[in-house]
């Protein structure tokens, strides 16, 4: 409940968005020492080091990309498989993408403890997105691009949603929404982050 409460006052306020994160317990996805701070609003280390974002990021992004039942959605950037179990809730089927193998075997252990089963992650370098599976209904990015990434705009349907953090990754990012449109994409400006960069090629584990 002290979850939600915080989640709320950091402004996530959509009922399904809220519901879906009541479902998915955090600590499932951080290891060790760190699982006793699952419930606190911070991102925590994970494999490989990098992190799993802070929860009212997490829904606030969410509740940005409008993901309805019948979607199917592509998420760029695994990590703990936390945000693709909370998307897995919402849509009919989510497609993530890590460039490290180990963070995709880890998470996908996660999903079938957990009984998702609308979850295919796979090991790639997500900036050129899954071709053989667009177009999506909805996009997500969870690291930082310096521009949106060409193939993923290719890869929304008209009409479809892509979220992501775009920025130097040491500076402050934006955190942008760009909306497929018949004759282009219209883009808007949702807040300021910071998350990780999206590299190129796969991780070394
Ligand atoms: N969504 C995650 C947090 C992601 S952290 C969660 O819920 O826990 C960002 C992730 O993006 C990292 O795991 C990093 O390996 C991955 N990443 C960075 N560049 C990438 C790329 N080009 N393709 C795929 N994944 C990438």
């Amino acid at each position: 409940m002290q979850f939600l409460y915080a989640l709320r006052s950091k402004g996530v306020t959509d009922t399904r968005v809220l519901n879906a994160m009541e479902r998915v317990d955090r600590a499932a996805f951080v290891k060790g020492l760190f699982a006793e701070r699952a419930y606190e609003d911070m991102p925590l280390p994970i494999s490989c080091g990098q992190t799993i974002s802070q929860p009212s990021i997490v829904g606030i992004m969410t509740q940005a990309l409008n993901v309805q039942p019948r979607h199917k959605v592509l998420e760029i950037g695994t990590g703990s498989g936390y945000q693709a179990a909370i998307l897995a809730q919402l849509a009919r089927r989510v497609y993530t993408v890590d460039r490290y193998k180990r963070l995709v075997a880890e998470a996908q252990t996660i999903f079938t403890a957990q009984d998702i089963t609308n979850i295919t992650a796979f090991t790639a370098d997500g900036s050129f997105g899954f071709p053989e599976q667009a177009p999506f209904d909805r996009i997500l990015l969870t690291a930082a691009a310096e521009d949106p990434p060409g193939p993923l705009m290719a890869q929304l349907r008209v009409g479809g949603i892509m979220v992501l953090p775009v920025g130097q990754s040491d500076a402050v990012q934006s955190l942008i929404r760009v909306t497929r449109t018949e004759d282009g994409y219209d883009y808007e400006e949702l807040r300021a982050v910071r998350f990780v960069p999206l590299l190129e090629g796969l991780g070394a584990d």
